[in-house]
């Protein structure tokens, strides 16, 4: 089966396709030759996962899905969710992203977080969505280089070391976008 994976992210399609590499064949925007910016202009995670996967199936008429992740950080009201690539400005820095996360959480007790993804999928006109969510906490200061985004400050439940110290074989088994892909792997199976 082949579905695209409507991400400009070599992180993320690295990670997804090692994931379904027995049951897939992911093929990037690279391969279709899309080169737009696609739109994220929706202000929750299932509306910008639908908006990516609706553009790709609308325009190129492939079977297709889109992810969508969101840092969630419990003292701070769930921020900065859809917004967590844009948090500390346009330039979508994960430096000035983290640094911003720390000082808002300086001197707060309270340092529950969470990352959730939502993958929307479009088959033969039909979609449906997928969620996968990992709990954690945000630490005191960055640790390790592995990974990108928020990874070298969020601490998954159960683990003494961030994302970034864990490594891509352990995240790849236990993060939100392994538990949203999973889910769509076992719905691919199903089918
Ligand atoms: P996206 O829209 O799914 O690309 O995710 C939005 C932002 O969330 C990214 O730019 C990263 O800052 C952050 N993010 C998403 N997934 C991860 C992850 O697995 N680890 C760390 N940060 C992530």
């Amino acid at each position: 089966m082949k579905l695209v994976f409507a991400t400009n992210n070599p992180h993320k399609l690295q990670e997804v396709s090692d994931i379904l590499k027995e049951k897939v064949d992911i093929i990037s925007l690279n391969d279709i030759h899309c080169h737009e910016d696609i739109p994220e202009t929706a202000d929750t995670l299932e509306g910008n996962a639908l908006l990516k996967a609706e553009y790709i199936y609308n325009n190129y008429h492939l079977n297709c899905f889109a992810d969508d992740t969101g840092l969630e950080i419990e003292a701070l009201n769930n921020e900065p969710g859809v917004y967590s690539a844009r948090y500390a400005g346009t330039d979508k820095n994960p430096e000035a992203n983290m640094m911003k996360v720390l000082q808002q959480l300086e001197n707060q007790s309270n340092r529950k977080a969470r990352f959730r993804t939502v993958i929307a999928l479009i088959m033969d006109g039909k979609t449906y969505l997928f969620e996968g969510i990992v709990n954690g906490t945000i630490t005191k200061v960055k640790q390790g280089n592995a990974g990108f985004g928020y990874d070298p400050i969020f601490m998954p439940e159960g683990y003494e070391h961030t994302f970034a110290e864990l490594g891509e074989e352990i995240k790849n088994n236990i993060s939100h976008r392994a538990i949203a892909i999973k889910k769509l792997c076992d719905f691919l199976n199903s089918i």
